[in-house]
């Protein structure tokens, strides 16, 4: 055996995104020790640059050590105990996944469900808001991956508000790619990941809790399940004043890429990152329209990060995806769920999000779509 030598992939499918090569250095960088005061004062930075990202003032703002599944577990485990009622709006894969975790926690899930391909329904929502009394949390998903759909995650914050529930926000691909304004909308518990618009590599799922989402883990009966998971030790590592209580080993190397990330980001700017993702969007939808391609969703609920598109007819889905890999050294990623077979879904997301990457995969979709015809 030798040394791993991975080619280089364009990554145009729903995550992992592409890296740029000033974030893989800063990787490259010194592993130090996790309490060294200098990292330390590399980890306040990291939550200020978190803070920006997430348009939020609130304290407790830390990237777990784990992928955007952690995330999604953590903002449940912490939040609802055995016994609580939570309403889950579903309109995608990872809808599901929230189920599942609500359930293995003892709570009890009231679905909301919409069509894989249409966003929320404000009114279903507030109508399972209004039949159950003494909802702990709303959850939902602002941008389903597995769909290419946004949904209004400040009217259903609002929502969640209005009937004393917390919002719990799966913004894994949302952060960094479309507005997500935790403070103004008033989100309560907002999880992400490192590998979607931020453009790190995976690993890192950066979350936020409201002063009411903590005082409201504060005041739990019971302890939290996980002990990995409990932001309560999780706090005291991430904020100690000084003295930080070790909690578990920081993945270093990972942090410097995230921070370094982050910076990208600021340095872009906010919303010039989101009008970035929404015009090479616009150029994806008619370079495909070029060569006979159509999206699944309507206009209105696009995510410009995550296009689903229709396969035509006789078309076998997965050996193009294979050619255009090949071939091409472009990845782009399959339907899931009852959507498998029927969508390619192409991510512009953070790096992978320039005019240079629509035009290479709408280029290779024809050549791959024009030789099956011949
Ligand atoms: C990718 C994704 C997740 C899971 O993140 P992992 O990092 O793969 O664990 C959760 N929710 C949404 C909407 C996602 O796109």
């Amino acid at each position: 055996m030798t040394s791993f030598h991975p080619p280089e992939v364009l990554l145009l499918g729903p995550g992992p995104s592409p890296v740029a090569k000033r974030v893989l250095d800063a990787m490259a960088r010194p592993t130090i020790g996790h309490l060294d005061p200098r990292f330390v004062g590399m980890m306040d930075e990291l939550k200020e640059l978190l803070r920006y990202a997430f348009e939020t003032r609130n304290t407790l703002t830390v990237p777990i050590s784990a992928p955007g599944s952690a995330g999604m577990e953590a903002a449940f485990v912490n939040l609802i105990e055995a016994g609580d009622k939570v309403v889950i709006c579903q309109n995608g894969v990872f809808g599901a996944r929230m189920r599942e975790n609500v359930i293995r926690i003892g709570a009890t899930p009231i679905m909301v469900n919409d069509p894989f391909g249409m966003p929320i329904d404000l009114g279903k929502t507030e109508a399972a808001l209004k039949a159950h009394l003494g909802v702990k949390a709303l959850a939902f998903v602002h941008a389903e991956t597995s769909t290419g759909v946004e949904s209004d995650a400040a009217a259903l914050c609002k929502l969640a508000q209005e009937h004393g529930a917390l919002s719990i926000v799966d913004a894994v691909t949302s952060l960094g790619g479309i507005p997500l304004r935790v403070d103004a909308w008033g989100c309560d518990a907002v999880y992400s990941g490192s590998q979607k618009c931020l453009s790190a590599p995976p690993g890192l799922s950066p979350l936020t809790f409201s002063d009411k989402a903590v005082s409201a883990l504060k005041s739990r009966k019971t302890p939290v399940r996980s002990w990995f998971l409990d932001l309560g030790l999780v706090m005291n590592y991430w904020q100690g004043s000084g003295a930080r209580a070790y909690h578990h080993t920081a993945p270093i190397n990972m942090l410097y890429a995230l921070h370094e990330a982050l910076l990208m980001f600021r340095e872009e700017g906010r919303e010039a990152a989101f009008a970035r993702h929404r015009q090479n969007h616009l150029r994806l939808v008619a370079g495909l329209a070029t060569i006979g391609l159509d999206l699944l969703v309507a206009e209105s609920a696009r995510l410009p990060q995550l296009n689903a598109v229709k396969v035509p007819e006789g078309v076998d889905e997965g050996a193009v995806r294979k050619r255009l890999l090949t071939d091409f050294n472009i990845e782009i990623g399959a339907g899931l769920g009852e959507l498998a077979g029927r969508i390619w879904r192409i991510g512009l997301m953070g790096t992978g999000s320039t005019a240079e990457s629509v035009d290479r995969v709408v280029h290779a979709l024809g050549v791959c779509l024009g030789a099956r015809q011949a």
